[in-house]
């Protein structure tokens, strides 16, 4: 059942009176040309009702199970709904290494075509997932959309969640005491399954759809909160996607609009510094609000533009960092970074104006698939904005940037466990050092005697279990002379002496480690004897 067949009905109604008015000419064909061949991925032509989502939801996991995952937000609504969303990407079991593209719909609950367009982006990005476009984007990327994150307040048909609370003034970050924003910062579950989405999603692009301005806007919220230390690259996203929608629409920062405390924006780029935008539609007719054919389908195509150009960018390695490693087949990585937040300074119980802090948490985690151990994990800069919230007020503007690494742990299939930390920038790819989770070895060698300006051979033995396999580089004074392979954990390398003056010489033995064996290495002397 539909929620209302009302919106189409006014919608086909305009259109009839367009025709009648100035028919039989060229404009009124043309018009109803164009609404004949308007149509959505799903061929829809009449807003869904919170059952629709869901079934849609449920249909493309069922039918595209290598590609598409559906997810539970870790709490209910007020009124006890569960709360869903899809991750999309090629072999989606094993996606959780590439960077992720975060599109929500409906922060408010009336705003039905902001849904509806969220739902059916998914749904084209599935049923073409073949084409070259899609193809590499989910080869390179994911897409984790939640269509209706305020589920109470779609069937409610109100801007607001359950209790009243404009759930896009609730976020904790910068959180002030205006415009329903709630009893406390994350008072409410729809806004801290947004949190835990944000924080958890490695989301290095994140939308969140609304209606009804022609604009594009990013962080700050708030004048003198700002500008935003990566208003160059937020501004191009921004001015790149409101392109797609028409030269009526702008890019600007959100506190250039109009300002505001505590929206999802401000939270997602200053807690992970994950691109993010808030994208606003509005058709030219009025009334407007839940009119299908001017809001949903005039509006698809180039929302399907401006989309793809979000996950474009999410996908590209200039614009997030990548750690690279190696670690058993299997191995769980988990990326941590633990810092504190504050809200704006507002009236407390007791009379004073201060300020309240949150502890944020960041984490993520990815699987090893690798045969060879290798991975590649695309996350966002661990160098962290500063925010101008503070424990003293708000501080703006900020320049610099936090010097703040992840943590990144590492367990194997076996159990061994290492743990580093990385700093890593924004199109920068960084190695992390997780010998610990392979399992140790050890480098026993012998160097035979060598008669001067002739070859000899070092005897090279490396323990460990499972026997490794790999390889062996012997050094002298940082220059290679020699390596070998080992079989059965041995391996006999023939090194090039001939340059190597009489005497005794000190060679470094190494072996280079493989997917299951960490590397290790030792020293031995090497006699080198007159003719
Ligand atoms: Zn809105």
């Amino acid at each position: 059942m539909r929620t209302t067949k009302r919106g189409t009905a006014r919608w086909l109604a305009a259109l009839v009176g367009v025709v009648a008015l100035t028919a039989p000419g060229l404009v009124a064909g043309t018009s109803v040309a164009t609404a004949e061949e308007a149509s959505l991925p799903s061929g829809n032509t009449d807003f869904r009702t919170w059952d629709d989502y869901v079934a849609e939801m449920d249909r493309l996991a069922a039918e595209h199970p290598d590609l598409v995952e559906k997810f539970v937000m870790p709490e209910k609504t007020t009124q006890g709904r569960e709360v869903y969303g899809l991750v999309i990407s090629s072999d989606v079991a094993t996606a959780d290494d590439k960077p992720a593209f975060v599109d929500v719909g409906l922060h408010h609950g009336n705003e039905w075509a902001s849904a509806e367009l969220t739902m059916e982006y998914a749904i084209e990005v599935v049923e073409n997932a073949d084409s070259p476009t899609y193809a590499s984007l989910l080869d390179d990327a994911r897409l984790v959309v939640v269509p209706v994150v305020n589920v109470d307040g779609l069937i409610a048909d109100t801007r607001q969640v359950a209790t009243g609370v404009d759930m896009n003034r609730n976020y904790g970050f910068g959180w002030a005491n205006r415009s329903r924003p709630g009893t406390g910062p994350w008072s409410e579950p729809e806004t801290r399954n947004m949190r835990w989405l944000l924080s958890t999603s490695q989301g290095t692009v994140f939308n969140t759809q609304h209606t009804c301005i022609k604009v594009v806007l990013y962080p700050p919220l708030l004048k003198a909160a700002g500008p935003a230390q990566d208003t160059p690259r937020l501004h191009a996203l921004a001015a790149d996607v409101a392109a797609s929608y028409g030269p009526d629409y702008s890019a600007l920062a959100s506190a250039d609009d109009y300002e505001t405390n505590g929206e999802a924006i401000d939270y997602a780029y200053y807690a992970t510094r994950g691109l993010s935008i808030t994208t606003e539609t509005c058709p030219d007719v009025r009334p407007r609000g839940h009119e299908f054919g001017p809001e949903v389908l005039d509006v698809y195509d180039n929302h399907a533009e401006a989309m793809t150009k979000a996950f474009t960018t999410a996908a590209d390695p200039a614009e997030h960092a990548t750690i690279t490693g190696v670690a058993p087949k299997g191995s769980k990585l988990t990326l941590t970074k633990d810092f504190t937040m504050w809200t704006s300074p507002y009236e407390q119980a007791d009379g004073t104006v201060a300020p309240t802090s949150f502890e944020e948490h960041l984490e993520s985690s990815m699987t090893v698939t690798a045969d060879d151990g290798t991975f590649s994990w695309g996350v966002n800069s661990s160098y962290r904005p500063v925010p101008a919230y503070t424990e003293n007020g708000v501080e703006g503007p900020q320049t610099e940037y936090l010097t703040e690494p992840y943590t990144l742990t590492c367990e194997s299939p076996t159990g061994r466990t290492a743990s580093t930390t990385v700093n890593v920038d924004v199109g920068e790819s960084v190695e992390a050092a997780l010998d610990a989770c392979r399992e140790p070895t050890t480098v026993k060698a012998t160097a035979l005697p060598a008669v001067f300006g002739l070859d000899t051979v070092v005897l090279a033995h490396v323990q460990g279990k499972p026997k490794p396999d790999g390889e062996i580089v012997v050094e002298v004074d940082g220059r290679e002379i020699g390596d070998g392979t080992l079989f059965k954990g041995r391996a006999a390398v023939r090194i090039d002496a001939s340059t190597l003056s009489r005497g005794r010489h000190e060679l470094t033995v190494t072996y280079a480690g493989s997917p299951t064996s960490a590397p290790s290495s030792t020293t031995t002397k090497l006699l080198v004897l007159r003719k």
